[in-house]
């Protein structure tokens, strides 16, 4: 008996113990990551921005491939002291798209050599010290849904932040901006396929949660194929042959970032439409493993692909908004200025810039001799051209929406007739009948009743034996 009570204390104990633990992490765990990957790599210039600079960004229509910012945590209704992304600092940077990828797994143990995908999940211990729905603590699929849901309710409650999923969206969003600059907007992006978990219809499903952009892998192999930090970095699969025809029906943009070379070789091979490197280096300029090469990026851009150069030191090495420009321009005079973009992946890495400070970005641009046109292009229009070839138009959309809806119906039409009938015929042959329901089924009051004290075939109103 005295052990049953000591074992019951020390229960309690630990509950309470896990319980304060629990609260503990979900209050400082994310900080602290957040603190650790996405501190932004310089301060901000001692000197503010020329007003010529100043001047062209203000009329720029720009646009990023890539940012991570969804998976901290963080209000991004809100402009936080943290990170690089949120809603205010994209109206400060006058950002007019933000493209927001979702990682679903993230290894803890990564290397350039080599990666596995099991181990510990960064994203696990997100989804769990976070809070997230308990079923996206085990599923990868549930993870996109859940961060669907969240960058869908930011554009359900905030009238200054849209969400694309078409060219309509994009060309009705683009008219308002052009009075209205207090507007910005986001579109859904995937950075890895193997929300999958190798169900070949969750592509359709994951279409339907808003993502319009896929990164086929991220750091490792997955049912789609090989990254370029895997452990056999191969090509394509058939699964992955499937989605990206699929992909191309559908409208979603193919990206080819953190895939390895026989991936790349294997999409050019079968992808009818143009992709995309979302967020990358080039191998010319920075000579990593993740980078893209010089041919790659020429067969991509004969392709009619862009290229998104991204602002954090493995991919431009350097660590100041120069060495961005530098590999800029290097890929500029490799594939033109028109497939040049930013793929800076805000809040994926320590960035050399926030989101807020782009215009930084412009005066750099604009001391390398670009001119203002190049720098439209670079900034931003050369995504919005390539989104209005490649998303798709508002009716393939209503006619995916109505498939949505015809289909459950095509089942539960037939399902409520055969309800309806057989529901019918237990009300004619039992003896429960409610008075309603009798009467709607052409059932008398007086059968009701007759039935019910057993001399329905006797029984007329007005005859003694049925008082
Ligand atoms: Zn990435």
């Amino acid at each position: 008996m005295f052990m049953i009570k000591i074992a019951k204390r020390i229960a309690i104990v630990l509950s309470i113990f896990l319980v304060l633990a629990f609260i503990i992490a979900h209050f400082m765990v994310p900080e602290y990551f957040d603190r650790q990957f996405t501190t932004t790599l310089t301060s901000a210039p001692t000197q503010p921005v020329s007003a010529q600079a100043d001047k062209l960004h203000k009329t720029l229509t720009i646009c990023d491939l890539h940012s991570d910012a969804l998976i901290w945590g963080r209000n991004l209704t809100k402009k936080n002291s943290l990170g690089q992304v949120d809603i205010p600092r994209l109206l400060e940077g006058n950002v007019a798209l933000q493209i927001f990828s979702v990682p679903t797994l993230v290894p803890k143990k990564k290397s350039q050599w080599g990666t596995s995908r099991s181990g510990l999940d960064w994203l696990t211990v997100a989804s769990v010290v976070g809070w997230w729905p308990i079923n996206s603590w085990f599923s990868l699929f549930s993870r996109a849904d859940y961060m669907s849901e969240e960058l869908s309710s930011i554009a359900k409650k905030e009238e200054n932040f849209t969400l694309i999923k078409s060219v309509r969206d994009l060309n009705m969003y683009l008219t308002k901006r052009t009075s209205d600059k207090s507007i910005t907007a986001g579109m859904l992006a995937l950075e890895g396929m193997h929300p999958l978990e190798n169900n070949f219809e969750n592509l359709d499903k994951l279409f339907h949660m808003g993502y319009r952009m896929m990164g086929l892998v991220h750091f490792f192999d997955n049912e789609i194929g090989g990254s370029s930090y895997g452990l056999q970095a191969g090509g394509i699969t058939k699964l992955g042959e499937r989605c990206i025809q699929r992909m191309e029906e559908l409208g979603i943009i193919v990206d080819l970032a953190h895939a390895s070379d026989s991936l790349i070789d294997a999409v050019l091979q079968i992808a009818t439409k143009p992709v995309v490197v979302s967020h990358t280096g080039i191998k010319g300029v920075c000579n990593r493993k993740r980078n893209i090469s010089d041919k790659h990026a020429l067969l991509i851009c004969e392709q009619g692909g862009l290229i998104g150069i991204g602002f954090w030191r493995g991919a431009v090495c350097g660590d100041d908004v120069g060495a961005i420009v530098r590999s800029i321009m290097y890929v500029v005079d490799l594939v033109g200025i028109d497939h040049v973009t930013l793929g800076s992946d805000f809040d994926g890495d320590r960035c050399i810039i926030d989101a807020a400070r782009l215009n930084e970005l412009t005066e750099a641009l604009l001391n390398a001799s670009f001119s203002p046109r190049e720098i439209r292009l670079i900034m931003g229009e050369n995504l919005i051209r390539f989104l209005q070839k490649s998303l798709p138009n508002s009716k393939i959309l209503s006619q995916d929406l109505q498939n949505l809806i015809m289909q459950p119906l095509s089942v539960a039409y037939p399902a409520a007739i055969i309800c309806f009938y057989v529901f019918a015929e237990f009300i004619k042959h039992t003896h429960w009948r409610p008075f309603g329901l009798a009467d709607f089924f052409g059932v008398s009051r007086f059968n009701f009743f007759s039935q019910r004290i057993g001399c329905e075939n006797m029984c007329h109103p007005g005859q003694d034996s049925c008082r």
